[in-house]
């Protein structure tokens, strides 16, 4: 491996291909010694509060991020793939197939949530004020059901 960032545009990559390159990674340089499940979940971790760092102070900030400068978009990518990267590996160490889990919790989560619960038609006016009922008509029965589904999306 050269010291030269590939410019591949990443379009095509997979959690596998990421997977191997990190095992090769570690395996290259000694390192798979470290890679406990507790040690990676620690990493992890501290890459997720370094995430949050390029966050810090800034307020609400809107999609697409088009107030960053570029050189904070970039670091933003760095950080959000160590955390991709410590998660695959933990992962790896722990057996699970990330892919194959990730897709089994999207269909868990469609099942838990189905659209019919928070979309009536076509009209979003409409659509807002009928998701909008069931939040209220759940906390005046004292439920989380709906209020706790949908934070936790
Ligand atoms: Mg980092």
């Amino acid at each position: 491996m050269t010291g030269v960032v590939p410019k591949d545009d990443g379009a095509a990559v997979s959690l596998e291909d990421l997977r191997q390159k990190m095992v090769d990674f570690a395996k290259e340089r000694d390192w798979e010694k470290y890679h406990s499940p507790r040690n990676l979940l620690l990493a992890l971790v501290g890459e997720v509060g370094e995430l949050s760092e390029c966050f810090q102070w800034k307020g609400e900030v809107p999609k697409g991020l088009p107030d960053w400068k570029e050189e904070e978009k970039e670091h933003l990518g760095e950080e959000l793939s160590d955390v991709l990267l410590y998660l695959i590996q933990l992962s790896h160490y722990c057996g699970i197939d990330l892919g194959k889990a990730a897709l089994r919790k999207v269909h868990l989560n469609a099942i838990k949530h189905p659209v019919s619960r928070y979309i009536k038609n076509n009209n979003p006016e409409e659509n807002k004020k009928f998701v909008d009922e069931k939040i209220t008509n759940q906390d005046n029965n004292n439920s989380n059901g709906v209020t706790e589904n949908l934070q936790s999306q």
